[in-house]
Formats: structure tokens, C-alpha cells, sequence
């Protein structure tokens, strides 16, 4: 099923063939590849099969490692899905505002038609409206969870549900799992070869600087995407910041803080006047009704605090983004915030 989903030139096309790929067995001294052959460190090619990282991520996660590919940020990871399965011009995806952009950017740089099934005001998908926007050329549906900007979980019955109903591919997008009160839909991957989960380095582990996504899919689709990739697109120094990552004991206590303080954050903003609402968050940020927003986002810019104004946004009217922080950087945002007129 997967294969008939897939472009026709992806499918013919011969992936390119990278020096080290070439040949098996040990090399001693390596004169393939028109490297320089003064050790520095970094002299050598990436390795094109990001083994050591894959390697780490298949232990942790206990997915298998062909199941597994890295991107240059989950960006990179969504344009290569979207590159694999939508031909421009006739294949369609859709999202379902308010979400995160690069779903519509990317496709629309890649020139795939866009259709808008909006979630419900209490920011869960409307399985209705997906249905209605579905074509024979519906590719992707992009479901981000839990969402930004509205911060919830979407309902894992709402998204198997999809899964089983919709012939393309659904693309859950957990940047913001760890921080869930709710496992990953990691354990769906057995059951549903069209699902693709993304997750990311840049935000529980604190590496949006080495810009490194992770997607887990069946052997079918990793094979694709593995296929058309920049052959090179992890370099040595973020594979190495990654594996120091996952190394680090200190991640988990993290991840506690965050939810801890958002908690915090969220109960000590409720008491401010001119909050209208505070949406329930399984993120790292909260997503706050205010008066008006615009004025706030500019009082607190003014005392050099700057958090995101999403009022532009599908059911955000006056609302703004606010990451969690550290504890003192959180104080400071409240004292503010309550000195304000
Ligand atoms: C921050 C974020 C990402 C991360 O993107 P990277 O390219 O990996 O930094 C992905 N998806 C969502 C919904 C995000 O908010």
C-alpha cells in the first residue's frame, strides 16, 4: 500500500551512490572520497548511514534501526515526506490550524496544494472535517501532538481512528512528547505502516543549536525517505552533540522542572486580572487569553521580555505563547506581568 503512495520518480530514481557506501569490507587508507588526508577531526565525510546515533536511538527506544532516520531538524524530516509522496501540482495534504507552519511551508515551496481542516475550538481535530477535505490525492495528513501552539494532546483514539480510515499517510508530529502526561504513539508503529512519528533534539533535549529531528516509520517508508536524503545531512559534530545528549543524566530532571514550573506558571498567571483563560498545556509553554493581546505582547517586550503573540492564529484571538523558563527567569515574567496596568 505504502509503495502506491509514492511519487513515481522516487520510485525509479537510483539513489546517490556516496564514496564510503561503495565498498564493503576494512579500509586502511582512504583515497576515495577527495578529502584532505590532514587529521583534524572532522576531515572525513559524515557517515552517510548515521549508524552511531541510529545505533543509540534503536537501544532506547526498542524500535528497530531501519525504522528509524535523522534530519536535519524535523524540518528537513517533513520536506523529505512531503518530497517522497506529493507530487506538486496534483497531490494534496492537510492540516488542521492552528498548528505549526512549516507543515504549509514546506508544501507550499514544493508546490502541493494545501487543505485546511481546522481543529474544534477546544483544539481537538474534527474527524468530520478531515473527511470532507479528503481527496483521491490526499497524501499526508500533518497532526501535531500535543500541538503547538495551543500546547494539548490530541485524542489517541481521534488519531487511530485516522489511521485506520485514511489510505495515505498520517504524520504525527511529538516535538513536545516528553513533557506529555501521555506516552508517545511509538507502540501504533506495529499495527499501522502509514503512520510517521517526528520527534526532535531542539526541544526536551535542549539542542535546537545542532538542529536534529528523528522520525520512526515502517522499514517501507525510512526506505524511501533514507533514499532521496542529502546523503550527508548529519554532520560529525551534531552526531556527537546527540550521543552526549542521550547521555545526559540531567535530562529527565529537566523535563521534571519544565513540567513543574508550567504548573506553577500556569497557577500563578490565573490569579493576574487581565488573563482570560489559560489552556490546558502538555507542553513546555503555555497559551494565554489576555485582554488584549497586542498590548500586552508590546508592555512585555518593553521590559525586555519577549514571548510569541499568536493572535493571528484560528480560535487565538488575544492569546500569547509563553515558554516555560527557569524558575528565576519565570519569576521575573510573573512580577512583571502582575505590575502591569
Ligand atoms: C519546535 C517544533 C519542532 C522542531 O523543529 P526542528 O526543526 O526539529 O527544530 C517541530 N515541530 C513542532 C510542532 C515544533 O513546535
Amino acid at each position: 500500500m505504502i509503495d502506491q503512495l509514492v511519487r513515481d520518480n522516487i520510485k525509479a530514481m537510483e539513489a546517490y551512490a556516496s564514496a564510503r557506501h561503495d565498498f564493503t569490507g576494512k579500509g586502511q587508507v582512504f583515497l576515495d572520497a577527495n578529502e584532505s588526508p590532514f587529521p583534524n577531526g572532522l576531515n572525513r565525510y559524515p557517515d552517510p548511514l548515521q549508524t552511531k546515533v541510529l545505533h543509540r536511538l534503536a537501544a532506547l527506544t526498542g524500535i528497530d534501526k531501519d525504522q528509524i532516520i535523522l534530519g536535519n531538524g524535523s524540518d528537513e524530516i517533513i520536506d523529505l515526506v512531503l518530497r517522497t509522496f506529493c507530487e506538486p501540482k496534483q497531490d494534496n495534504i492537510i492540516v488542521c490550524p492552528p498548528t505549526y507552519g512549516m507543515y504549509k511551508v514546506s508544501a507550499a515551496i514544493n508546490n502541493i496544494e494545501i487543505r485546511q481542516a481546522p481543529l474544534q475550538e477546544n483544539f481537538q481535530l474534527d474527524l468530520e472535517g478531515i473527511a470532507e477535505n479528503i481527496s483521491q490525492r490526499s497524501k499526508i495528513i500533518f497532526i501535531c501532538s500535543p500541538n503547538n501552539p495551543s500546547g494539548n494532546l490530541l485524542n489517541r483514539m481521534d488519531i487511530e481512528s485516522l489511521l485506520k480510515s485514511f489510505n495515505g499517510i498520517v504524520f504525527v508530529d511529538e516535538a513536545y512528547i516528553d513533557f506529555a502526561n501521555q506516552v508517545s504513539l511509538i507502540d501504533l508503529l506495529d499495527r499501522h505502516t502509514n503512520l510517521i512519528i517526528s520527534q526532535t533534539f531542539s526541544k526536551a533535549r535542549a539542542s535546537a543549536g545542532i538542529r536534529l529531528g528523528v522520525a520512526f516509520a515502517s522499514k517501507t517508508i525510512i526506505t524511501y525517505l533514507r533514499k532521496i536524503k542529502p546523503p550527508y545531512n548529519i554532520n560529525d559534530l551534531t552526531a556527537k552533540a546527540a550521543i552526549d545528549q542521550l547521555d545526559d543524566s540531567k535530562f529527565q530532571t529537566n523535563i521534571n522542572k519544565i513540567v513543574t514550573q508550567r504548573i506553577y506558571l500556569a497557577e500563578e498567571i490565573s490569579k493576574i486580572s487581565f488573563v482570560k483563560k489559560i489552556f490546558k498545556s502538555d507542553a513546555n509553554f503555555l497559551l494565554i487569553k489576555v485582554d488584549n493581546a497586542n498590548m500586552r505582547y508590546q508592555q512585555l517586550l518593553e521590559k525586555e521580555i519577549v514571548v510569541r503573540n499568536r493572535s493571528k492564529e484560528l480560535h487565538c484571538n488575544d492569546c500569547l505563547r509563553i515558554t516555560v523558563g527557569t524558575n528565576q527567569e519565570n519569576l521575573f515574567l510573573l512580577k512583571t506581568l502582575k505590575a502591569l496596568q
